[in-house]
């Protein structure tokens, strides 16, 4: 089974200062580095390093070059990926020697794609294909609706959060996967209780006290985080869903691909940066047998 990943692609542009900067003034940075970013390319990339067969769906601009390198350099394919006048999405993220950060996004490419290009791009998928979706691009109610209408399984990383955003795409969702704030925000926005979402499974994420998949009719899974040295959690959720997606579609049991998940997360956090820290299937395997 293939994993479609209809989702941004950015790039994020890392300023070190001396501190963030106040109302008029002008800093220089102590280090500046730019890497791929955006949660949909995060996550495509977690599925692909994790084993599985992904297919981007997205678009970049006329500046896209280095970052469909950076998608493909991982091994995902990128014939999906549209070109677009506007330029490719970016954040600007401004980290303090403590580590606090400021951050700016600009979606750029990401809301200019086209749909059209999608939904024919999808016409190829199979038959439970799995579609992953993000809420940083345009058009996810289409794409999902569309997904769903295939015969996909669709599962929907509600974030960022925006409760208008999540409502209208929870129809066509298989699987939601929510952190735990989010969770929380969905709940009291939809005056709801849990077991009354309108979606067959649940997963919800909770740092380092690990996560659970809900799904109806069967019994709960709950499954922790694996002790770890944590250096960086940027795209920890990021790791967790795209490397739960790739598990499903190689066939793993949910509670196997939980497992996985949670070993590929852990393994993420221990290292800096994003894209760059995503574990390969061999090292996740590796961790899991070696805490067996
Ligand atoms: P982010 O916004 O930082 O990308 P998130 O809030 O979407 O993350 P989290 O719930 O923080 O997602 O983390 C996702 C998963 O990553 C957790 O369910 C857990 O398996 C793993 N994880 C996160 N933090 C830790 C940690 N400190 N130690 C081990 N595993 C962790």
């Amino acid at each position: 089974m293939t994993v479609w990943c209809f989702g941004s692609i950015n790039i994020d542009h890392f300023y070190a200062l001396p501190h963030l900067p106040v109302p008029g003034e002008t800093l220089a940075a102590t280090t500046v580095r730019a890497e791929l970013g955006g949660k949909g390319a995060n996550q495509s990339v977690a599925a692909a390093r994790a084993g599985a067969r992904v297919r981007h769906l997205g678009a970049v601009g006329p500046d896209g070059a280095r970052a469909l390198a950076g998608l493909a350099g991982y091994g995902v394919l990128c014939e999906g990926v549209q070109q677009v006048e506007t330029p490719t999405g970016h954040a600007v993220i401004m980290v303090d020697p403590l580590g606090e950060n400021a951050i700016i996004i600009d979606a750029g490419a990401n809301r200019a794609i086209a749909l059209a290009p999608v939904l024919a791009a999808l016409e190829h998928a199979a038959l439970g294909d799995i579609l992953l979706l993000q809420n940083e691009t345009a058009f996810q109610v289409e794409v999902a609706r569309a997904a769903m209408g295939l015969g996909m399984e669709v599962i929907y990383s509600a974030a960022p959060f925006e409760v208008e955003a999540v409502r209208a795409v929870l129809p066509f969702v298989n699987t939601l996967v929510v952190n735990a704030v989010e969770a929380a925000q969905l709940l009291a926005a939809l005056n709801t209780p849990f077991e009354d979402l309108p979606v067959e499974t649940v997963v919800v994420t909770r740092g380092a006290e690990g996560a659970s998949w809900h799904a109806r009719g069967t019994p709960d899974i709950c499954v922790p985080a694996l002790p770890t040295q944590v250096v960086d959690t940027t795209g920890a959720g990021d790791c967790f869903t795209g490397v739960l997606a790739a598990a499903l579609s190689m066939d793993a049991s949910p509670e196997d691909a939980m497992h996985f998940a949670a070993a590929a997360a852990a393994m993420q956090v221990s290292r800096p940066g994003t894209a760059a820290a995503m574990p390969t299937r061999a090292e996740i395997e590796a961790l899991i047998n070696e805490r067996r």
